[in-house]
């Protein structure tokens, strides 16, 4: 069922604690933790807590949680000090996306450049 946790993905396992994760900001709904391989000087990725695959699935199946998690990237933003910032959800193995748990790449601490690659 959507929104369910799945045993054999790595988020939910963070969500569930049984993956450790540095957590910077947290609400009922999101999570939003530091990126094991950061590409900036800042990069957090937001998560709802509950699974669905890939961006679309999400904004299809819950709109109020897709807001959440754009609300939850402007928090982190704040927190860190961003006044610019690239948020970026990969969608689909050819766009780059390796975990299919919906998640919003928030970058910054550094010029980016557009377009990206
Ligand atoms: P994507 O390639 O868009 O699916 O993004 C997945 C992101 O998860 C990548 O930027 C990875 O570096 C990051 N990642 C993978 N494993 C972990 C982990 N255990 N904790 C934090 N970030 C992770
Ligand atoms: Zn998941």
């Amino acid at each position: 069922m959507a929104g369910e946790p799945q045993d054999d993905c790595l988020f939910c396992k963070i969500v569930a604690g049984n993956v450790p994760a540095t957590v910077v900001r947290e609400t009922d709904t999101t999570l939003a933790f530091r990126d094991i391989n950061p590409q900036a000087p800042t990069h957090v990725l937001v998560i709802p807590k509950a699974h669905h695959p890939n961006a679309a699935a999400l904004a299809a199946a819950d709109p109020a949680l897709t807001a959440d998690v754009l609300t939850a990237a402007q928090a982190v933003a704040d927190v860190e000090k961003l006044d610019s910032y690239r948020l970026v959800f990969n969608t689909g193995a050819g766009a780059g996306q390796t975990v299919f748990h919906a998640h919003a790449h928030v970058l910054g601490g550094r010029g980016l450049q557009w377009p990206p690659g």
